[in-house]
């Protein structure tokens, strides 16, 4: 039997009669765009994460450029992040009219390398903007400290990090502010786009839920420019369902990524987890100098996997008018020819886990 990536279909039928109701208010209520059960979700978001606003909008992508904006961000400053993520952690900096300024990541966890940051910072820059790359939360504390030396905002991308902890405090409380992603694949995924930013300052709070609604404070009156990136009642009913389910899926991830470490340390290199906090799980990624070889060999077996990412950001075509080129950010680099990531979801069983690393070690 193949083992995919994830199994959606497998998560629903899980929790369906809860999803299926939480739908049917939706539909029965008509609140179509935001509504109580956005409402109801952005409260509970807040509370989990232990900060005391939660803004939802239509995705994670929103949510960083959002915030950049309530900050007033924009042309002329520039944003630090870090080569190896998502390009939308660099394209949110882009799309407000920033620029984005990137440092390497750290080999061992492939996270953001504090010790880059400070040589990056010049009399534009505004913020930092850590990832918690693949579950794990970057180095806080480190990126805080040059933070608060330097007079610069720390803004979270916590797209993949959705209940990871650093020092027993939540991804989500441990900057300024973060932006999470509800991608269908992620943590906690919708069932379409959303995504949320949250925060402990009212004010910066107030400001997203203007900019996620024309600049909208009250009906018809246009404070400032904004835009139409609002959270859907439908993906609100579906998130606050599935966030009651999270903690037990991230135990799941937890107990396969031990599993995975176990059976494969010493056949492939597996990113290294730091003991500053627990992570999320949200991938498991090896390493491997024959990783196109090992991909094809575990098609072939069934099992699917995927490179996250193949491209880094510098090098990504989008980017063609910036300054950046091949061997800028080495570490990076190295990592996209050599990392693979492996099926990694609460759905799957031990078993599969367990064969996925026979598939993994049959190569090696
Ligand atoms: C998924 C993701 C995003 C963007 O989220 P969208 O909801 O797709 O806009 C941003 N950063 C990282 C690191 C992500 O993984």
């Amino acid at each position: 039997m193949p083992i995919p990536f994830l199994n959606l279909q497998a998560q629903y039928q899980s929790i369906k009669p809860e999803v299926d109701a939480a739908m049917q208010s939706v539909l029965d209520s008509s609140a179509y765009v935001l509504g109580p059960a956005v409402e109801k979700f952005e409260r509970d978001f807040a509370a989990y994460c232990d900060v005391d606003h939660c803004v939802g909008l239509n995705s994670g992508t929103a949510a960083l450029a959002l915030l950049l904006q309530a900050y007033e961000i924009g042309a002329e400053d520039e944003v630090i992040t870090v080569a190896n993520s998502f390009f939308a952690s660099a394209g949110a900096i882009s799309q407000i009219g920033a620029t984005p300024v990137l440092v390497d990541c750290r080999e061992d966890d492939a996270l953001m390398n504090p010790n880059l940051i400070e040589s990056a910072i010049t009399n534009r820059t505004k913020a930092i903007l850590p990832v918690h790359l693949y579950g794990q939360c970057a180095d806080m504390d480190a990126i805080n400290t040059i933070a608060r030396k330097h007079s610069l905002l720390v803004i979270e991308d916590a797209c993949q990090a959705h209940g990871a902890t650093y020092n027993g405090k939540k991804a989500g409380s441990l900057a300024n502010a973060a932006a999470f992603s509800f991608y269908p694949g992620k943590n906690l995924g919708a069932y379409g786009d959303a995504g949320a930013a949250v925060t402990n300052d009212a004010a910066i709070a107030d400001k997203v839920r203007a900019l996620r609604e024309h600049g909208m404070r009250k009906k018809y009156l246009h404070d400032i420019m904004g835009w139409t990136e609002r959270m859907d009642g439908l993906q609100g009913a579906v998130l606050g369902v599935k966030l009651k389910h999270m903690d037990a899926w991230n135990t799941k991830r937890k107990e396969y990524a031990a599993l995975y470490r176990t059976a494969l340390g010493g056949v492939v290199t597996c990113m290294t987890e730091q003991t500053y906090g627990e992570s999320a799980n949200h991938l498991f990624v090896i390493r491997s100098p024959k990783r196109d070889a090992l991909q094809e060999h575990l098609t072939s077996k069934g099992v699917q996997t995927i490179i996250h990412y193949p491209i880094p950001i510098h090098l990504q075509p989008a980017y063609k008018n910036m300054s950046w080129g091949k061997g800028q950010f080495p570490v990076t680099e190295k990592l996209a020819e050599e990392i693979l990531s492996l099926p990694l979801s609460p759905e799957m069983t031990e078993g599969q886990v367990m064969e996925v690393c026979e598939a993994v070690k049959a190569f090696s």
